[in-house]
C-alpha cells in the first residue's frame, strides 16, 4: 500500500514538472499563500483541492471539528505566523456538514482525550439551545450546529490579540465561516465575515 503511495508521489511530481519546469524551484525560495484555512482533520474535507489551490497558496491548519480555541498553542502558533509572517489577508474557518466531531461532541457518549477538545462545541449547544432543540431531525439539528460552531469560531479568531493588533496597524484581514458539503463538493459562505475591529464590535466582540 505504501509503495502505491510512494509511486503516487514520483507521478504526481512529474506531472507539476512536465506544465512548469520551474514550480518546485520557484516553491523552495519562499512561500507567500494569501490565505489561511483553519478546517476539519477528515479526510473527505482536503483543503487545497476544494478550493483548487496549488502548494505554496494555502496555509492549512486542521484539527478535529475546525476549532480556533483561545488556549490552543499550535492553532495561535499558526493564526500568528499566518498573520504576523505571511501576513494572509484572508483566514477562512471551514466546517463540513456530516461532521463526526461536531456530533461526538453533543451525544453523551465518553471517548477520552476528545472529549474535553470538543467542550467548546458543547458550549455552543448550551448557548443555543432552543434554536437547536426546535429542530426535530438529528441530522438537521447537528448540520446547524456545524455552523453555529464555524460562527463561533470565526469570533474567536477575529477576537485574537494578533489579528487586533494587525487591524490596528492597518493590515488588511478578512476573517470568514464556510460550511463545505461533503454529498456535492461545494462550500457555503456563511456571510459571517468580520473585517475590522468595528466590525468586531458590532457583534458583541
Ligand atoms: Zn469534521
Amino acid at each position: 500500500m505504501l509503495d502505491e503511495l510512494k509511486a503516487n508521489n514520483r507521478r504526481w511530481a512529474a506531472g507539476k514538472l512536465s506544465v512548469d519546469p520551474g514550480f518546485f524551484k520557484r516553491l523552495e525560495g519562499q512561500q507567500s499563500p494569501q490565505y489561511l484555512w483553519i478546517g476539519c482533520a477528515d479526510s473527505r474535507v482536503p483543503a487545497n483541492e476544494i478550493v483548487g489551490l496549488d502548494p505554496g497558496e494555502l496555509f492549512v491548519h486542521r484539527n478535529v471539528a475546525n476549532l480556533a480555541p483561545p488556549q490552543d498553542a499550535n492553532y495561535l502558533s499558526v493564526l500568528q505566523f499566518a498573520v504576523d509572517v505571511l501576513k494572509v489577508k484572508h483566514v477562512m474557518v471551514v466546517g463540513h456538514y456530516g461532521c463526526g466531531g461536531v456530533a461526538a461532541a453533543v451525544d453523551g457518549q465518553r471517548r477520552g482525550l476528545v472529549d474535553h477538545w470538543l467542550h467548546p462545541i458543547r458550549e455552543v449547544y448550551v448557548q443555543h439551545r432552543a434554536e437547536l432543540e426546535a429542530i426535530p431531525h438529528l441530522h438537521d439539528r447537528m448540520n446547524r450546529l456545524t455552523e453555529l460552531n464555524v460562527i463561533r469560531q470565526v469570533r474567536n479568531v477575529a477576537s485574537d490579540v494578533f489579528v487586533r493588533e494587525a487591524w490596528a496597524r492597518g493590515q488588511s484581514l478578512c476573517v470568514h465561516g464556510w460550511v463545505y458539503s461533503i454529498s456535492d463538493g461545494l462550500v457555503t459562505d456563511l456571510n459571517t465575515s468580520i473585517a475590522s475591529r468595528q466590525e468586531l464590535e458590532t457583534l458583541g466582540g
